[in-house]
């Protein structure tokens, strides 16, 4: 099911997107380090709607900056009801990296939830950057300006991944999860997230893995000085009103 532009203004103004929280653990100490917003549709026709049957509608018909300011919104509401200062990374489509405009209106959202623009990262899929480079780097210069940090995510996935590396001001890099997925059963696999994660940290970035899903992943990325993990082994999203019993959670093996 795709939505049309009509249902997806009406969703909007019905306000039927909320976001999910993932947890993001950092290996060494098992400590959270923050978390991931998912995108979800509570559709009253369909139930709920998974964002890879949402999201490409949103990004053709130009709607895609209301749902990413729709979400970081209540975002924002969600974390200052835990009064933590939890990192939170969002997912922005390549399209909206375009957009010079973007980083003004980031800040006049986030000085509207008194929101610091440290605690947030911009996560940013390689595969159509390469359109504009020249363009994407200055509205990334710009979002540096606001102190966003900004990671590549989805790293091995795209093509040209090398090139936005070295032209975007990127703070952090996500292994992809099909790479994560099959590091303990396949050699190759093993050997793509030692060289990736071994990429990320001599360019200096923080190195995110995805999609860990056992205690033999985690225990493999830890011994490569991965920074952070993300994936069913630490905890599926969780809508917001799970935050608390997440965050009373000491520590995360
Ligand atoms: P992504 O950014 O790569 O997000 C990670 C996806 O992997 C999420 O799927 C998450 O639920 C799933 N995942 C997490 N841990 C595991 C695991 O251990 N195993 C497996 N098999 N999967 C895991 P989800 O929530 O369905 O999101 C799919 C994609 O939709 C995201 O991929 C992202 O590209 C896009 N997306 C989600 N929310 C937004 C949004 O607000 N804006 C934009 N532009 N894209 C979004
Ligand atoms: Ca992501
Ligand atoms: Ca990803
Ligand atoms: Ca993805």
């Amino acid at each position: 099911m795709t939505p049309d532009a009509p249902e997806i203004l009406r969703a909007l103004e019905a306000g039927e997107f909320f976001p999910v929280f993932q947890p993001l653990v950092e290996l060494r100490t098992g400590q959270l380090a923050g978390f991931e917003v998912l995108a979800r549709w509570q559709s009253p026709h369909s139930g709920l709607v998974m964002p890879d049957d949402f999201i490409p509608a949103f990004e053709h018909s130009g709607f895609i900056d209301t749902l990413t300011h729709q979400l970081l919104g209540k975002t924002f509401d969600a974390l200052s009801l835990t009064g933590r200062p939890l990192m939170i990374s969002v997912n922005l489509s390549p399209t909206q990296l375009l957009d010079a405009g973007l980083p003004a209106r980031l800040e006049t959202l986030a000085r509207a939830w008194k929101f610091p623009l440290d605690r947030l990262t911009l996560e940013i899929t390689e595969s159509a950057l390469v359109d504009d480079l020249p363009r994407a780097t200055s509205v990334a210069q710009d979002l540096k300006s606001l102190q966003c940090r900004l990671a590549l995510d989805d790293f091995g996935t795209g093509y040209s991944s090398l090139r936005h590396l070295q032209a975007l001001p990127f703070d952090e890099l996500k292994v992809d999860r099909s790479f994560v997925r099959f590091m303990d059963t396949d050699r190759e696999c093993r050997k793509i997230v030692a060289s990736v994660v071994g990429l990320g940290q001599s360019l200096g970035l923080m190195t995110i893995a995805e999609g860990v899903e056992d205690s033999a992943q985690a225990e493999m990325l830890r011994w490569l000085s991965c920074d952070l993990a993300q994936g069913w082994l630490f905890g599926h999203p969780v809508p917001a009103g799970e935050l608390p019993a997440i965050l009373a959670r000491p520590h995360w093996d």
